[in-house]
């Protein structure tokens, strides 16, 4: 048996709040629903369902908010990962319209939680979408005027160069587009925030314990190493650290690891960058993505890779991204640097199923569940609560195949990735 590894080295573990440990699984237990993974997913789906007066287990092999959730660049975004045209392409209007909206629900379902259980995470308003290549422009002042016109969306503010200049602290972008409704938080202490009210509701949590095999049956069990949850319902909330448990949720949901570097805090410098303290992420295919801490850290993402292991020295390869948007922080001391693993479908849209009765499977967020993973733990209470609408939205898109199957699946994302990443410095 494996033990259970501790928080990556990252600011957030050193800052956290509410980080206590909780008990392995011993012994063999029932529960109305058992969920496997304790990240946004798993934590949101148990507090939803302890609401609603279920008995509910989770089972993390790690530590809560161990896994991505605990991580993250902290962007809480608007609508979904993919612009509402290109849905519109795929779908039609309506039921692009209906993925928007609930990707917006998404949003207000971070924020009302927040409130409601006066989660100490930092929230900051306001998201900067940063335009690295001229020719995107056009692209973006029509997006931005169809979600205006006809998605009813107000609250954003397109800036040009000069704008951008002054709202980023930096003249490498063509131009900017700001969303006031958007914004970022720290990512672990929303997910402790939001693991201590599911305990207040009555959920149990349980740390260092793997779930290490499912037995289907009429009323399926998950295996650990020193118990069993005998339940009615099983929510498999891994995201791109599901390994072995599921075979249909592997191949079509692909982990890719990212990275992130916090500085020194920056002192009066902290303002010149970004004035209104605004989260920042621009539309390169591998994004880079930044923000200020309330101390006037940056913590700044950009760099990916997709083989099995981390870089050696993580801070020096997020740094270069860094300095080419940031050359004056040459001198600035970096105090953290650390990777954490995602995980993206081919649609870059949400992965939810209904596997088989009672196995339910959430995850590929694609980069955008700080808001969508969160919301995807209220839609798998509903559905398992038997209101499905809202969950079949999500679980009625078609999913594409990685090709190459579960174990041939990395060699053709790294080819299609490189592909894309090169196509960001054309
Ligand atoms: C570096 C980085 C930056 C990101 N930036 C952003 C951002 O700015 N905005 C945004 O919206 N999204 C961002 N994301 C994505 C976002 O963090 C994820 O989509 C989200 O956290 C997924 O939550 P989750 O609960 O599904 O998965 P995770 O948080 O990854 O949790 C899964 C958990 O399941 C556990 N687990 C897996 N298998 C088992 C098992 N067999 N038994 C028990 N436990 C198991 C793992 O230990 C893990 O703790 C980023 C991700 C990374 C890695």
């Amino acid at each position: 048996m494996g033990l259970p590894l501790p928080h990556a080295p990252s600011l957030y573990a050193a800052t956290a709040v509410g980080d206590h440990p909780r008990a392995p699984l011993a012994g063999d237990v029932r529960a109305d629903v058992c969920i496997v993974g304790g990240g946004y997913t798993g934590l949101s789906a148990a507090l939803h369902l302890a609401e609603a007066g279920r008995k509910v287990v989770v089972l993390e092999a790690n530590r809560l908010g161990w896994g991505a959730s605990g991580r993250n660049g902290g962007q809480l975004h608007s609508g979904q990962r993919q612009d509402v045209s290109t849905l519109e392409a795929w779908f039609g209007r309506a039921r692009a319209r209906a993925l928007f909206d609930l990707g917006e629900e998404a949003k207000r379902t971070v924020k009302d939680l927040i409130a409601r259980h006066a989660i100490d995470c930092e929230w900051q308003d306001g998201l900067i979408h940063a335009i690295h290549k001229r020719r995107y422009l056009d692209v973006v002042r029509r997006e931005v005027e169809t979600l205006e016109r006809d998605y009813g969306y107000a609250g954003i503010t397109l800036l040009d160069r000069t704008a951008a200049a002054a709202a980023i602290g930096t003249d490498v972008y063509h131009g900017a587009w700001r969303d006031a409704s958007a914004g970022h938080l720290h990512p672990l202490n929303l997910a402790l925030g939001i693991a201590a009210a599911a305990e207040r509701a009555g959920a149990v949590l349980h740390e260092g314990t793997r779930a290490t095999r499912l037995v289907d049956g009429p009323v399926p069990k998950v295996v650990t190493p020193q118990g069993t949850v005998t339940a009615d319902a099983v929510v498999l909330a891994g995201n791109g650290y599901l390994e072995g448990l599921d075979r249909e949720t592997e191949a079509h949901v692909m982990p890719i690891h990212n990275y992130i570097l916090a500085t020194e805090p920056l002192g009066a410098r902290a303002d010149r960058l970004i004035p209104g303290r605004e989260a920042v992420s621009d539309s390169r295919f591998v994004v880079h993505y930044w923000r200020l801490t309330r101390v006037g850290r940056l913590v700044f993402g950009g760099g990916e890779t997709y083989s099995r292991q981390f870089p050696a020295d993580i801070k020096g390869f997020v740094r270069r991204h860094m300095l080419a948007i940031y050359p004056g922080l040459a001198d600035a001391r970096i105090d953290y640097g650390w990777g954490g693993t995602l995980a993206v479908t081919r649609s870059r849209l949400p992965f939810m199923r209904r596997l088989r009765p009672g196995l339910y499977t959430s995850g590929g967020y694609s980069g955008q569940g700080v808001g969508l993973a969160t919301f995807a733990g209220k839609l798998l209470a509903e559905a398992i609560a038997g209101d499905t609408g809202r969950f079949d939205v999500f679980a009625g898109l078609p999913a594409r195949l990685f090709p190459g199957g579960r174990h041939l699946r990395y060699p053709s994302l790294v080819l299609a990735m490189s592909w894309y990443a090169l196509r960001d410095r054309l």
